[in-house]
């Protein structure tokens, strides 16, 4: 069923057995999996069927440098969907890596294997619509016996309120309210379960929504806002004893700094197709051995160009990866160039790519409030975006690995820009992670390893804003095969309390 809260009564008490609060890909996708559960539930969506501005302006913030002030605003949508409305579709696993505990990189490890979620990354597909994930590198005669590994990537738009919207207005135990705006998670005076979610609508309307259980999917963000901005009954917010929340918050960053010559007969290393592309990335051991954090190398959307030779020996970057090869034992100008040799007669592919390392969680990187408030009287997000210096050394260690590897093999050779590397300003690349982090300790994460805030019986998160670590791939599948996994859960849960 669809309602719009401005059409209820002004202080309505919504019940249901799972409350979810947000309607973007993490939520629509939990309420989904209880269509036929027989258990009812709620699904409250702050924005409309529209983009509508005043609904858009309660996503503004502020953020410190290198972010500008319009990130908040400008990098998520509030509106059935959410961000899916605009998001590019790009699917990719996390590699098993991603996972795992790293003594170089700090606070790392899930409490899990990536073997747990690759049943629900399957499943995951189905809800994304694209085809079964390759976990394994594609392609593994390419690099036989190299450092570098092929992933291949998935690329679908699908756009979850337009697709999912009918079947959830159709599911009989399902309310779909538009434009219910949560402003409070309110806890018991105990502060050891969630009452109720408070709930307001841009016209003034105030209701509740109460359950069992409540699932928080407001976004990478927005979940840790939402539990600081409640701080009625705790004053630090919700789940914050040990001042966690807001903090470890991850964005993504690439640095278009390189680039890539490969001959007519590797041309399918450096083909670019949005639907679908390659990531290349340094295995486990060599990322091990050199300790260095995980990081992909992917090809821009820019045209392939053809027969560049020169126009590759023209770009100044070229020459400055002669020092770099020194240190790997390879003179550039005979085994680089010689390698091109043995296919003179081969039309030369040139294309530029990115670095794209994994952020090293820090907690000086973090979502907090601003002194502005919104029309709802809840303080505006600040955002500090801090990435760790070592971040540089983990992109510049990447593509000189890639560049001895490459030329190594007579695939290809690769320029980088280490001044421009060096220089870099980051740019965010709109992919929020962390803030609410999952750790089995409560000292150490908001959220357990099922995703419960520690301190409340009954409240769950939904979306990256757990993941401990943001790996270089895209964010979205692992939020759906994570919040596939809650499903079970819950579903498990309520069915022993039914
Ligand atoms: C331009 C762009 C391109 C992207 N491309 C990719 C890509 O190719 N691959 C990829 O993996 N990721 C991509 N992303 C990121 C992707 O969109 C997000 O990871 C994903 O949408 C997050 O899902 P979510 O459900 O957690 O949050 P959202 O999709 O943002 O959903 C949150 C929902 O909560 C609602 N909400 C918020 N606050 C409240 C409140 N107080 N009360 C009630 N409801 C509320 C919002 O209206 C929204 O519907 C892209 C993002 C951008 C901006």
């Amino acid at each position: 069923m669809l309602l719009d809260a401005n059409d209820l009564d002004h202080g309505a008490v919504l019940d249901a057995d799972l409350c979810i609060a947000g309607a973007g890909a993490a939520g629509i996708t939990l309420a989904l999996q209880f269509l036929d559960s027989g258990r009812s539930v709620l699904l409250l969506e702050g924005g409309g069927l529209k983009r509508e501005t005043d609904v858009q302006n309660l996503y503004a913030g502020t953020s410190d440098e290198p972010l500008a002030d319009g990130y908040p605003l400008m990098s998520r949508l509030r509106l059935l969907g959410g961000t899916t409305n605009h998001w590019i579709g790009a699917c990719l696993t996390f590699d098993p890596i991603d996972f795992t505990a790293r003594d170089w990189v700090p606070d790392s490890g899930w409490p899990f294997e990536r073997s747990e979620l690759r049943p629900y990354y399957m499943r995951a597909a189905e809800v994304a619509g694209i085809s079964p994930p390759a976990f394994d590198d594609v392609d593994p005669t390419l690099f036989e016996g190299s450092m570098i590994g092929v992933k291949q990537t998935q690329g679908h738009a699908r756009r979850f309120g337009e697709v999912y919207r009918e079947q959830l207005e159709e599911a009989p135990a399902l309310r779909l309210v538009l434009n219910a705006n949560v402003v409070r998670v309110a806890l018991g005076q105990d502060a050891g379960s969630v009452e109720q979610l408070d709930l307001a609508t841009l016209g003034g309307k105030r209701l509740a929504a109460r359950a069992k259980c409540f699932v928080l999917a407001l976004g990478g963000i927005e979940n840790s806002r939402m539990l600081l901005v409640s701080d009625d009954v705790q004053s630090t917010g919700v789940g914050n004893a040990h001042d966690l929340v807001g903090r470890y918050w991850m964005d993504h960053s690439g640095f278009p700094v390189a680039a890539v010559c490969v001959s007519d007969r590797d041309r399918t290393l450096v083909t670019y197709r949005p639907q679908g592309g390659r990531v290349l990335r340094l295995n486990e051991e060599i990322q091990r051995r050199h300790r260095l954090v995980n990081c992909g190398l992917m090809f821009n959307h820019v045209p392939l160009i053809e027969d560049t030779r020169h126009a590759l020996l023209r770009d100044g970057a070229w020459q400055r990866l002669a020092p770099y090869l020194e240190d790997s034992g390879i003179r550039p100008e005979s085994s680089l160039l010689g390698r091109f040799d043995r296919h003179r007669d081969d039309k030369l592919y040139y294309r530029r790519f990115s670095l794209l390392p994994e952020q090293i969680p820090t907690p000086d990187s973090r979502v907090t409030l601003g002194t502005a408030e919104d029309p709802f009287g809840l303080r505006r997000v600040h955002m500090q975006w801090s990435l760790p210096p070592e971040t540089y050394r983990t992109a510049r260690k990447t593509a000189e690995l890639f560049a001895e590897d490459l030329g190594r093999r007579g695939l290809g050779r690769v320029a980088v820009d280490f001044d421009a590397l060096e220089g870099a300003v980051y740019q965010p690349g709109f992919h929020h992670m962390g803030g609410t982090r999952m750790h089995p300790d409560p000292r150490q994460g908001v959220v357990d390893g099922q995703c419960r805030v520690h301190s409340v019986a009954n409240l769950y998160l939904a979306g990256s804003s757990v993941f401990p670590t943001s790996s270089y791939a895209n964010p979205t599948f692992t939020i759906l095969a994570m919040t596939l996994r809650l499903a079970d859960y819950l579903a498990s849960r309520l069915g022993r309390e039914a």
